[in-house]
């Protein structure tokens, strides 16, 4: 079999069957399929257990503080694109337990025990470009791959490493983008370049309603051979290329270009007291971040004293609890904390992990109850004055 052949067997056409085929064989192999749905007026990310459990027929209308779910194409399995869940809750859940201690009886005796971290196998259906890209920053971060000259992390999460490598992943590309996203400045769609088993490009228009099955690794290829399915051609090929093209050019934001080195050299910008006077410290960014990890650790006793659990959960740099260090804490106004949070992502993140901490994913913009946008922040910082672009001028011209 030569190169080209090769090529061809890693793509293929299938139809809604085939998909629902897909997560059979998943199911069947032991994963927990994980893919969007529509609850309580979004897109939330929960078990499925075929096609028709996705967000059928609609599509998302979002802005700096707005999230509606309205009519899409009708028909479309993925007219939507993300919504507040992300999938680290599965990879780095919001609450795990790390160790429990009891008294066992004996004069000031306990007994530890350390939960099991085996990995629950799960298959992630419908994950986006920016989603994939937000797994791998975020495996920089726990210390599941190594750094960009090779070199293994010192640290490692192991309950995440062994989530992450038993995870199967369907990436979904976008044919259009969300109201806030801006990807492509960040590099992080809106097509899945790597880090997937499976790429499906929804083929929906022209009579026709399909998808374009890639296979991005061997195991990805060895499913894809099972399904129903043909042979893709040029002419589905094309297809795919114009839906990412349009999601390309349709693009609301964009991302400042040179942003690191921007914020690292106004850090005293009149800006950030601009922004302060808006920002209610909520810290919904943070918790709808893909890449954003702080974190906390909790002892809960039980009421007769015997039982102590030390669970980590989810925080966030936007908690005055958070920097608290021996007696009072260091990022006590709201300007503080939004600089930190915002410098950390776009620009100290480099030094510390090798890559930007944003994907361009845009939950920050349309979850912040106030709409504090990310691109107009840095763009604002750019342009000089305190109100620097003001309103939507983040949004791309023409
Ligand atoms: S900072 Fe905002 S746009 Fe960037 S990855 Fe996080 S939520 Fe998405
Ligand atoms: S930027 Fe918005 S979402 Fe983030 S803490 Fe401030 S008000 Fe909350």
């Amino acid at each position: 079999m030569d190169r080209k052949d090769t090529l061809i067997d890693r793509r293929a056409v299938v139809g809604r069957n085939g998909l629902d085929a897909l997560i059979a064989t998943l199911r069947g192999e032991g994963y927990a399929v994980i893919g969007p749905q529509a609850r309580d007026g979004t897109i939330v990310y929960d078990p499925i257990d075929s096609t028709a459990d996705l967000p059928i027929g609609l599509a998302d209308d979002q802005d700096g503080g707005r999230y509606r779910l309205v009519e899409g194409a009708p028909g479309a399995l993925f007219g939507t694109t993300v919504g507040p869940h992300t999938w680290k809750r599965y990879l780095y859940p919001p609450r795990q337990a790390l160790w429990s201690a009891t008294a066992d009886g004996a004069e000031g005796g306990f007994a530890v025990t350390v939960p099991d971290t085996a990995a629950p196998r799960y298959a992630f259906f419908g994950v986006r470009p920016c989603e994939l890209k937000a797994m791998a920053v975020q495996d920089r971060v726990f210390g599941a791959a190594p750094d960009a000259a090779g070199r293994p992390a010192d640290y490692t999460d192991r309950g995440y490493a062994a989530r992450r490598a038993a995870a199967f992943i369907v990436a979904v590309n976008c044919g259009r983008p969300g109201g806030t996203c801006f990807c492509v400045s960040m590099d992080g769609g809106p097509k899945a370049e790597a880090g997937y088993d499976l790429a499906v490009t929804e083929l929906l228009g022209d009579g026709r309603h399909d998808f374009l099955v890639e296979a991005g690794s061997e195991r990805g290829a060895a499913v894809l051979a099972g399904l129903p399915g043909r042979r893709a051609e040029m002419r589905d090929l094309t297809m795919a290329e114009a839906a990412l093209l349009h999601a390309r050019t349709a693009m609301g934001r964009e991302m400042v270009p040179g942003v690191a080195d921007l914020l690292a050299g106004n850090l005293e910008h009149s800006r950030w007291d601009h922004v302060a006077a808006r920002c209610l410290s909520c810290a919904n960014c943070t918790m709808v971040c893909p890449t954003c990890f702080c974190s906390t650790v909790e002892d809960t006793t039980d009421l007769a004293g015997t039982t102590t659990v030390r669970e980590r959960r989810w925080d966030s740099c936007f908690t005055l609890d958070f920097s608290y260090i021996h007696g009072g804490s260091i990022r006590r106004e709201t300007r503080s904390r939004y600089r930190q949070w915002i410098t950390h992502k776009l620009s100290t993140w480099h030094a510390q992990f090798g890559t930007s901490g944003c994907t361009g994913c845009g939950r920050c913009i349309t979850w912040c109850p106030v709409g504090i946008d990310i691109t107009e922040e840095a763009r604002a910082i750019r342009d000089g004055g305190p109100s620097g672009g003001g309103g939507h001028t983040s949004r791309k011209e023409g």
